[in-house]
């Protein structure tokens, strides 16, 4: 029996989340039974489709319960184990997150390979988001070589990743953030274009015209691109951040009769329907981590008490590349 610290939601957040939603709860953690692996986590994700989870709604995942800890994604090592498939000492990301330790029977459990980097990479960059921007991309929007490209939230996990690949295949690409130095950061990576969306007239600043939305924020960036695309144009429909803390849904794009008129293509997609793609994703964007053609960056808040602090943070756009919270021992 051992301990471990954990983050419960307390109360559902109405608008943008406050400290007091959350609470830090200590609990005793029994030795692993027969089957059972114990994991010690070294970093906690932070993810915007968690702010869904903690209101009372239907949607594609169900909701978090009161009084009960958060989970998500986590990267750890097993400690000890009592399950022969998954030895004492493996890496494994899961989603048993927002605690210190987690017990697990094994399943779900998907191992990660040092080698191929720091384990925090497991999370974003070589983990979920990074295969959010890898088949929101090239599957569903499947750009040509040569086309325009435009992602909003560019700064963020999956936003500086689909910028980086759309380049890699030959495109243009134009991204918008939300600070001076996130549209700095995405110049450094080699944007044919960035501003900063909280500045610009967004229409203005995509010029001619892109042939790809990738939304990762929806609202008024959405009718822009919408007003933008040229004929036979793609939106890649990620998400819409932008709406996850609105206590009445808002109007939506005006000018989405211009579907019509302009032949587009509007594609949502949930990255867990094409885990099939996992392999094809770190065959091809490990190799451009580890040597640097792929870059990313990620913004580490130490300790799980202050993981609400972090998720609060992620939402007001303080992060830039992927937002992790350090709860143990790990690169
Ligand atoms: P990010 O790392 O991009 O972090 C979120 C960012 O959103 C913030 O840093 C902030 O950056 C931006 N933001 C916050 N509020 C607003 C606003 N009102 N308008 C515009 N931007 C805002 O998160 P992820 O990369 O993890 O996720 C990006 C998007 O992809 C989210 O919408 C998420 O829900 C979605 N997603 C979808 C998946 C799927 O399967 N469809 C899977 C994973 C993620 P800034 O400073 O630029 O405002």
């Amino acid at each position: 029996m051992t301990t471990s610290r954990e983050i419960h939601l307390a109360a559902r957040p109405r608008g943008v989340p406050r400290p007091t939603d959350f609470s830090l709860v200590e609990v005793d953690v029994p030795d692993p039974a027969e089957g059972q692996v114990l994991i010690r986590n070294a970093y906690i994700s932070v993810d915007p489709y968690m702010r869904g989870r903690m209101n009372d709604g239907r949607s594609y995942v169900p909701p978090f319960r009161l009084r009960e800890a958060l989970t998500g994604a986590a990267v750890g090592r097993v400690v000890a184990s009592r399950n022969e498939r998954v030895p004492e000492g493996t890496w494994v990301v899961h989603d048993r997150g927002w605690r210190e330790l987690a017990l697990s029977d094994g399943t779900g459990l998907l191992p990660f390979d040092p080698s191929l980097g720091p384990v925090s990479t497991g999370l974003g960059v070589l983990g979920m988001p990074g295969l959010t921007a890898y088949v929101g991309l090239l599957d569903v929007g499947r750009p040509s070589e040569g086309e325009t490209v435009f992602v909003s939230g560019a700064a963020g996990a999956v936003g500086s990743l689909v910028g980086q690949i759309a380049k890699l295949k030959g495109c243009r690409v134009i991204g918008s953030a939300g600070s001076p130095e996130k549209v700095e950061w995405l110049r450094e990576l080699g944007f044919d274009e960035a501003f900063d969306y909280r500045e610009a007239d967004v229409r203005e600043a995509l010029g001619e015209g892109i042939d790809v939305y990738f939304d990762n924020v929806g609202g008024p960036t959405l009718e822009a691109a919408l007003a933008a695309l040229r004929p036979r144009g793609r939106v890649v429909a990620c998400g819409a951040i932008s709406q996850y803390n609105a206590t009445e849904l808002p109007p939506g794009p005006r000018n989405l009769f211009l579907v019509v008129t302009k032949r587009l293509r509007m594609e949502g997609f949930i990255v867990s329907d094409h885990y099939d793609r996992l392999p094809a994703f770190v065959t091809e964007v490990a190799p451009w981590v580890r040597d640097g053609t792929v870059r990313y960056r990620e913004t580490v808040v130490e300790g799980i008490e202050h993981a609400p602090e972090a998720f609060i943070g992620l939402l007001a756009g303080e992060n830039v590349g992927k937002m992790l919270v350090k709860v143990g021992p790990g690169s």
